[in-house]
């Protein structure tokens, strides 16, 4: 019998993990990508000696990524590196907490209040994920009667109709300690005071089940499954962008792209969700809350900076006002600035003697229609002067620089928004599952579709989409649908 034939369209971490999980079930699998590299939002930049990860870099769930490799019959072939902190924050007061997967040395940099605060912060975020991971992380995309199960026995600890300031207020979280745990809700592309009190979950999952530095960099985690794709026989086809999907008798039987048609079985489109219909001609309604946008400066400085761990925290003295200005569209005056120096862990990223800053804020996504903004420019230059003004100024010390922001993330995702909509009610976390109502042999993948987004996740997505499209192809043996 001669192999189905199926496109993937797109190769980020969702398209990778689809296209591996096809080619091991017995497809034909090409996979179509527009950039010139695979990765998508996990890109990589090289100058001077330097390497940076310009997207991506908090690399958490790793057994995620270890399935797939070990279903496949691999290694996986990089290291994760443990890291301690893993994560350092710094207050405008000058407290400097480090914070581990050991509670105890986590512990070390609170008072005996904020203490039994964080432990029951914790318990609460832990206890939230347990409940949700198995019918909203691993599974396939819950349908009516698993959403059932899960509401009757977990339910009403999912605090359904509270929002997240309310439940940490509830468990005593306050001063430094809430900032802290409001954050995580941005990690879903979520406004922290709007956001469902069940987005706590993702505390957990990076205090309790930690987060690890991919040595070689995420996109040498992106080289490794490109070189896993290959290797189980897949094309890869960049510099191919694709322009419609075009439905006859229910079914796509050719993908029109900018180099002519490819007649296909079946598709994976592993792209922003809104984008994958629009090429079906089905307009989907506007976001009306599209998640966070970045900016991102990529500053490769001379010196060694031990004030910074490889992922640290600088909160400004207002964390509320930052969300105040994202909610009006605007570029906060004073973000909370995330600094990842990659170098820290894994040398061979800057020349000796050297750092690789990534340096991140959260921005607003694109107005709609709009391909890119004035401001945004002049956000990515101010983030110099935030560094400079929490006390890590790189006049001076810049060998290197790149400034990236939501008109370049628009490239990946609908207006930049990195994560889809934005989270604003526990049903809003839901993504949805990806087959396509009237479209047999099409599947979606990717971060604006179930589980969501992340690293992880848009891996989980690429599973499932893959899972579900062998099934309707009777292709055997299937690729495991219960990826726990
Ligand atoms: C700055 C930044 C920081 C982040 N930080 C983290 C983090 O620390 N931890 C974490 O887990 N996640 C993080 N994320 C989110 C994470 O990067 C994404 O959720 C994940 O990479 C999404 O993968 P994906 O496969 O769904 O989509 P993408 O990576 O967007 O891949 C989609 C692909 O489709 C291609 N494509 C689009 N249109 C077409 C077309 N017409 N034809 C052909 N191909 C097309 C694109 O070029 C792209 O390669 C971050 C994202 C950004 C941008």
């Amino acid at each position: 019998m001669t192999p189905p034939r199926v496109a993937v369209v797109g190769a980020g971490f969702a398209g990778l993990a689809a296209a591996i999980d096809l080619a091991r079930a017995g497809a034909e699998v090409v996979v179509l990508e527009r950039a010139d590299e695979v990765g998508g939002k996990a890109g990589e930049w090289r100058a001077g000696g330097f390497r940076f990860d310009v997207g991506p870099s908090v690399f958490t769930l790793p057994d995620v990524v270890d399935a797939l490799f070990r279903d496949a019959g691999r290694e996986r072939p990089f290291e994760l590196a443990p890291l301690a902190p893993l994560c350092r924050y710094r207050y405008p007061s000058g407290r400097v907490w480090d914070v581990y997967s050991d509670l105890d040395r986590t512990l070390e940099g609170l008072d005996a209040q904020e203490g039994a605060a964080y432990r029951r912060a914790l318990a609460a975020a832990r206890r939230l994920y347990e409940d949700a991971a198995p019918t909203f992380v691993r599974g396939p995309a819950p349908g009516l009667a698993r959403l059932a199960a899960y509401g009757l026995r977990h339910g009403w600890r999912a605090h359904p109709g509270r929002r997240l300031p309310d439940l940490l207020a509830a468990l005593g979280v306050r001063g430094d300690l809430l900032p802290f745990f409001l954050r995580f809700a941005t990690y879903f592309g979520g406004d922290p005071y709007r956001a469902p009190a069940v987005l706590h979950n993702i505390a957990w999952v990076e205090l309790g089940l930690g987060v690890t530095l991919p040595v070689g960099g995420v996109h040498g985690v992106v080289r490794a499954l490109r070189a896993l794709v290959e290797d189980l026989g897949v094309e890869v086809r960049t510099g191919v962008s694709v322009e419609a999907l075009p439905v006859r008798g229910g079914r796509v039987r050719e993908v029109a792209t900018d180099r002519g048609p490819v007649a296909v079985d079946a598709v994976v489109a592993a792209v922003d969700r809104r984008w994958a219909l629009a090429w079906l001609g089905r307009a989907t309604p506007e976001r009306r809350h599209p998640s966070l946008s970045g900016t991102v400066a990529l500053l490769g400085v001379r010196g060694a900076t031990p004030e910074l761990a490889a992922h640290t925290i600088l909160f400004p003295p207002d964390y509320a006002a930052e969300f105040d200005d994202l909610r009006a569209g605007r570029h906060p005056g004073d973000p909370t600035l995330y600094v990842h120096a990659s170098s820290k862990g894994d040398p061979g990223d800057a020349p000796p003697g050297h750092e690789n800053w990534f340096v991140m804020a959260n921005a607003p996504a694109l107005p709609p229609g709009a391909p890119e903004r004035a401001e945004d420019a002049l956000a990515a230059r101010r983030l110099r002067a935030t560094l400079a003004a929490r006390g890590f100024d790189p006049t001076g010390r810049v060998v290197v620089e790149r400034d990236l922001g939501p008109s370049e993330l628009a490239r990946f995702g609908d207006r930049g928004a990195i994560y889809g909509a934005a989270p604003t009610t526990l049903a809003s976390t839901l993504r949805p599952g990806p087959s396509v109502r009237g479209v047999r042999n099409l599947r979606l993948a990717g971060g604006t579709v179930h589980p969501g987004g992340g690293m992880p996740l848009a891996l989980l997505s690429g599973r499932n989409a893959a899972a579900d499209l062998a099934r309707e192809l009777g292709l055997a043996p299937a690729v495991a649908a219960d990826l726990g």
